[in-house]
């Protein structure tokens, strides 16, 4: 314990949750009816590190129902947020001025599925939960896995508050809590700080291909009237990215005239120049997509990544304590662009067993239970299709096109995955980009758009973007990379300052992180490990 620190409280359970995304909340709920129908007492407790349950949530989305009408089969009659469903469903590619309407491929067809705020399904999953006696602890974050002596995972605690920079207590300083379950679910969504721990130390990635990713950046807007079509689901693949480099749009029109559009790319994309926000504002100037926003005015914005590698990336789920659940271990269905209905399904699973091993079965296995499930199945059959895009966007499509309408999933081969750090090319050998300037009607640039993230961090405490050798920051990537930060992250957080005299050094402002996690993931030397912040700090996302 530091100098001015007090010992920790300590809070038992018999669950401890780690994250209020779906998939934690799918856990919680399970676990609660499990207890009910096993008339049991189950002490279940979340905790989240946003200020609110949603305020870190950030999806496209188009949300497949089938595993919360497992979970509740009542959702309609009980008020959940589902009230888009999807009308039509467009494909579209498009070139620098033109757009060409493609067939749907099967598994982005959206019929029975609702447009909706993934925020606010996690709101109400969070009112349910608690309805079950479920404790939810917004605004804490959990900073470190507790273990006993054999090495078991017995819980967490939350990170201490009122540190300051120098790392010494301030006047607002207060202890972290040991959360102390006899099985803990790690349901941090993808790339969860605390999992990469676990990951390393039980192994849980040996023998498994590397886990890849994606950059999701989305904006809200409120359309003018005219231009709203309530249900219109529109895909895009094509311009502005070229067909090395994988990536596309989603524009949703949801209830109350609001849109959402965002733009994923691949973290496997290989010019430094890369910058995924600007390349997300240049998509909204297509003459096919710019009319959706004229005339209507711009609400929201934030960012986060997603897992891509699927089937074949998912690590070992299971470690004495505890589980990994959802995107913390990586559901994503690629094809789909979808994974809350596989990680709330995962949530639901890991509850099931975590259960079972609480009640007299310690061995068994959530990993298990997943197989048997119909996530795995779900994957397995796509598990192709995203690696084909390594050899660009036509061969991609053409090899999509073989694997699902005469394979059907069942090709006797698995393809790999190349871990996305070590794919960018030097600066010297890669094409520079042009962006254009934002106009402040339909662009704009990164500092206004973080504005409306409403992202705020206490500024007085130790950085949550720590550098393992901070001279590389230049020695590796200022010199041989120009510095890829400075472009992928969508926060603008990592700034190079050029001085008239001596070196340029990395500035790194933490306070505007939206918690993505691109950065600890791209980063070419695996140099920025990313930490919790204090709770509550980072985006306070409204209805994302
Ligand atoms: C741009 C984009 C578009 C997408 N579109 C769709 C779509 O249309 N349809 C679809 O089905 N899926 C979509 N997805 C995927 C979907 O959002 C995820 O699969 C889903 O959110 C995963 O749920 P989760 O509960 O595992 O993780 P998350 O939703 O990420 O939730 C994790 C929660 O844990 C909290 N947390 C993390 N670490 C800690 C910690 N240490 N302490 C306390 N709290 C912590 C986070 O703050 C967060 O609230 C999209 C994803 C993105 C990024
Ligand atoms: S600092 Fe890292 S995690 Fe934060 S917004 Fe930038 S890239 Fe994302």
């Amino acid at each position: 314990m530091g100098e001015g620190r007090v010992q920790r409280e300590r809070m038992e359970y018999d669950v401890v949750i780690v994250g209020a995304g779906p998939s934690g909340l799918a856990a919680a709920i399970r676990m609660k009816q499990l207890a009910a129908a096993g008339e049991r007492e189950l002490g279940v407790c979340i905790v989240e590190k946003g200020s609110e349950v949603g305020a870190h949530v950030l999806s496209g989305a188009v949300f497949e129902p089938r595993a919360l009408s497992e979970l509740i089969p009542d959702w309609r009659e009980r008020g959940a947020p589902l009230v888009t469903p999807v009308a039509e469903d467009r494909f579209l590619l498009l070139t620098r001025t033109r757009s060409l309407r493609l067939p749907t491929p099967p598994q982005m067809a959206n019929h029975g599925n609702y447009i909706i705020s993934l925020g606010n399904l996690c709101r109400w999953l969070a009112q349910e939960a608690e309805g079950l006696g479920v404790e939810i602890y917004p605004g804490f974050a959990a900073a470190e896995v507790l273990y006993d002596t054999a090495g078991r995972v017995t819980g967490v605690a939350t990170g201490d508050m009122g540190i300051g920079k120098d790392g010494r207590p301030t006047d607002r300083y207060q202890p972290g809590v040991e959360l102390i379950g006899k099985q803990t679910l790690f349901a941090e969504g993808c790339r969860g700080s605390l999992t990469k721990t676990l990951e390393q130390r039980f192994r849980l990635r040996d023998g498994i291909g590397p886990q890849t990713y994606a950059i999701g950046i989305k904006e809200l807007w409120e359309a003018d009237p005219a231009r709203h079509q309530s249900g219109l689901v529109i895909h895009t693949i094509g311009w502005p990215l070229d067909a090395a480099t994988y990536g596309g749009s989603f524009l949703y029109h949801l209830e109350d005239r609001q849109v959402a559009v965002g733009f994923v790319i691949g973290l496997d994309y290989k010019n430094p120049f890369l910058n995924p926000f600007e390349e997300f504002q240049r998509f909204k100037t297509h003459p096919a997509i710019r009319p959706f926003f004229e005339g209507g005015r711009r609400i929201a914005y934030g960012a986060r990544a997603l897992n891509e590698g699927g089937f074949q990336s998912i690590p070992l789920l299971d470690f004495p304590g505890g589980a990994l659940t959802g995107c913390a271990a990586g559901f994503v269905n690629v094809p789909k662009i979808k994974g809350s209905h596989t990680a709330m399904k995962s949530g639901m699973a890991a509850a099931e067993t975590v259960y079972r091993r609480i009640t007299g079965e310690p061995s068994a296995e959530v990993r298990r239970a997943l197989e048997e499930s119909w996530v795995w199945d779900e994957l397995r059959r796509v598990r192709n299709i995203r690696p084909s895009f390594r050899w660009g966007l036509w061969a991609g499509l053409a090899y999509s096109a073989l694997d699902t309408y005469v394979f059907r999933g069942n090709a006797p081969w698995t393809l790999h995955h190349h871990p996305d750090h070590r794919q960018l090319m030097r600066a010297s050998e890669a094409r520079p980009i042009e962006y254009p300037r934002p106009d402040g009607k339909i662009t704009f640039d990164r500092l206004s758009s973080v504005f409306v993230s409403n992202t705020n961090h206490e500024e007085d405490q130790p950085p949550h973007l720590r550098l393992r050798h901070p001279e590389k920051a230049i020695a590796v990537n200022y010199r041989l990379y120009d510095s890829p930060e400075e472009r992928y992250c969508p926060a603008g957080v990592y700034e190079i300052v050029r001085q008239a005299r001596g070196e340029p050094y990395l500035q790194i402002n933490p306070q505007n992180c939206v918690h993505c996690k691109t950065c600890d993931i791209k980063d070419p030397e695996q140099n920025i490990d990313w930490v919790v912040p204090e709770g509550g700090g980072g985006p306070n996302y409204p209805n994302m």
